[in-house]
């Protein structure tokens, strides 16, 4: 049987990428970012042992567009390609994907627990989800673990509420328990923290607001559950709504799930958060 084994909830921002492809991880300003994740990194690999990832992430109108945003859409292929978002292709080599699990996680999503998703047979991939993979499972020549890409449309309104996305994440749960092969899945979900990119409150920053969600999503996500979009924006910043799904992965961990490694860095335009648990013993 397969068994989620870890979760992870982290912002991405498309810097990190840049700074990853030139060797700046250790310049005075990155260095307090990246040290938080090589434990992160060893604890997935050496002690979660994890086969498999499911990353819950947006795609910034790379790959969708605006004319058609699916609210869920999951990756069923064995690879995905490197997106270009305007300032050339990543010198990445391409997501593995396992497209057993995958079509298993969409037939049980549709058939199972009435989560109409849209299955993508090629899907391109861009920092919302590779970022995340550069900081806890960094390549070398290539991955070490697959993807299963679960994109999210938080971009354009109506987009899902906070609690449905911490449903998507039972109904993931349930997906994985009930595939039959042994693979050790880990469960990430993406999104910045407080930041606005836009407007008048541009270069909005709420530390406060991004504390009080790491520890809220570790012993009370209800509490996020409950909050609008409105709250949300209002309080972090209008692209803090990405934040939602971090809930997809709280909601594939057990409610008394265990905090593992957590961390916030924020000298920038965006809260940069990490939180890591596991089920209970
Ligand atoms: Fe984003």
């Amino acid at each position: 049987m397969a068994t989620i084994v870890a979760g992870i909830g982290t912002s991405h921002v498309p810097s990190i990428g840049a700074v990853v492809d030139s060797g700046r991880q250790n310049t005075p300003e990155w260095k307090p970012l990246f040290d938080a994740y090589e434990p992160v990194q060893t604890w997935l690999s050496d002690e979660r042992k994890v086969d498999a990832v499911i990353v819950i992430y947006n795609d910034h109108a790379c790959d969708f567009s605006f004319s058609k945003y699916p609210t869920f859409a999951v990756g069923a292929a064995s690879e995905y390609a490197i997106a270009d978002e305007g300032f050339g292709v990543r010198p990445l080599p391409s997501i593995k994907g396992d497209l057993e699990l995958s079509t298993h996680i969409c037939r049980h999503l549709v058939y199972e627990e009435e989560f109409d998703i849209t299955i993508c047979k090629e899907m391109a991939v861009e920092h919302g989800l590779l970022v995340p993979m550069d900081l806890c499972f960094p390549q070398q020549g290539e991955w070490p673990v697959k993807v299963i890409p679960v994109q999210v449309n938080v971009l354009q309104h109506p987009i899902p509420t906070a609690l449905r996305c911490f449903k998507l994440g039972a109904a993931l749960r349930r997906a994985v328990e009930s595939y039959d092969e042994d693979v050790n899945v880990a469960v990430m979900g993406t999104g910045g923290m407080s930041h606005q990119l836009h407007g008048e409150r541009f270069g909005h920053l709420n530390s406060d607001f991004d504390n009080w969600f790491l520890d809220k999503i570790e012993s009370d996500p209800q509490a996020i559950c409950d909050m609008t979009h409105f709250d949300l924006m209002e309080q972090a910043g209008a692209e803090a709504v990405e934040l939602i799904m971090w809930l997809t992965m709280r909601g594939a961990m057990t409610p008394d799930a265990q905090r593992i490694h957590r961390n916030y860095y924020a000298p920038m335009t965006t809260g940069m958060g990490l939180i890591t648990m596991q089920d209970a013993a």
